[in-house]
């Protein structure tokens, strides 16, 4: 009798630690108050083709558009005013492929390309072929709030933006001297569009990105660029493709990608890494890892995306060398380029 007593009291005391265990793991798991993760294009970024002096650079920007998203996010904003001003931001910054240090194409323009969603109701905007918009991912955020469409493009694009009052430059503006070098190398190299030269500091993809979670649980995303080198034919990649470049949906994630735009239109990057969590059960960083570093691979799309999902988990894939990119929660901010940091 006694005995039975003293085994009731022990199952009972061993319950308790197993049901509390569970509970410091549900504790530990908790969605964070917000994230934010950014990229600035995905490469051929290594430590050898790149001096130190670049390398702070670029570091520094990173930083500095965390922080621009940070203090939105911190205070109570939204994932989309977060997402929207860090892009802004990166496209201001002339070192990234989107805005200001565009690329050049063929014929020696710049031509602009963004895209936004709202993970809270899947609302889309999106812009192509802009030359005179001075933030284009302001310009798309405008197509989802203020227009009855989800993209625009060209000579109509910039009369929506003008209708609308948004800041517009000179396509002068966009111009930068190691952009407009970097078209010349292609042009006497034969022309592929995208390859600069295999032996110096350049990189292929340096479009720009944000995805963001706030304190709402709410997800959003977008992604900015000036496209690849030596475009033509107004051609348009990836990242004003909603479900290609940019997706975002509170039931999984959100997504910005960078890489070679025709595979990941093809593929539906953004999407599909979406579809895996939501229809096949996959955890963010797994449905990641398989788009980026096999299916793209399989098919030779090169390049690379950052997700967050609804509870905080972040995920930041490339299979180039490298991939300008950071993150910051609360109590951590942090960059990185290189593929072992
Ligand atoms: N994905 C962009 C495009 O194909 C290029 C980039 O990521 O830099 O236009």
């Amino acid at each position: 009798m006694l005995r039975g007593l003293l085994w009731l009291v022990v199952v009972i005391f061993a319950m308790r630690c197993t049901s509390n265990n569970s509970t410091k793991q549900q504790t530990d798991k908790v969605r964070p108050d917000y994230v934010l993760v950014i990229h600035g294009g995905a490469g051929t970024l290594s430590r050898q083709k790149m001096s130190a002096e670049q390398e702070a650079r670029y570091r520094a920007a990173l930083d500095s558009a965390l922080q621009v998203g940070e203090a939105i996010l911190a205070s109570g904003g939204t994932a989309l005013d977060a997402v929207t001003e860090t892009v802004a931001w990166l496209e201001d910054c002339p070192l990234f492929n989107a805005g200001r240090g565009a690329v050049f194409t063929h014929e020696g323009r710049n031509e602009l390309d963004a895209s936004i969603m709202d993970g809270r109701d899947q609302r889309a905007g999106a812009v192509g072929g802009v030359t005179i918009v001075k933030n284009p991912i302001r310009l798309a955020r405008t197509v989802m709030e203020k227009s009855p469409h989800v993209f625009l493009v060209g000579p109509g694009a910039e009369r929506f933006a003008l209708e609308n009052g948004l800041d517009t430059v000179s396509p002068s503006w966009f111009f930068t001297q190691e952009r407009w070098e970097a078209l010349q190398r292609v042009l006497k190299n034969g022309g592929e569009m995208g390859r600069v030269s295999s032996d110096q500091a350049d990189y292929l993809f340096s479009t720009v990105g944000a995805v963001a979670l706030d304190r709402q649980g709410n997800l959003a995303a977008a992604t900015s660029t000036g496209g690849m080198t030596n475009k033509r034919w107004n051609r348009l990649g990836d990242s004003p493709v909603i479900g290609a470049g940019t997706y975002a949906s509170n039931d999984g994630c959100a997504v910005s990608c960078t890489g070679h735009g025709e595979y990941f239109i093809r593929y539906a990057v953004a999407h599909d890494v979406w579809a895996r969590m939501v229809y096949g059960g996959a955890s963010l960083q797994e449905a990641a890892r398989e788009v980026v570093m096999k299916k793209l691979v399989e098919k030779g799309g090169e390049g690379g995306l950052i997700a967050v999902d609804k509870s905080g988990t972040i995920a930041m894939s490339f299979n180039s060398e490298g991939m300008y990119r950071g993150y910051a929660r609360p109590g951590e901010r942090k960059v990185a380029i290189f593929a072992d940091e």
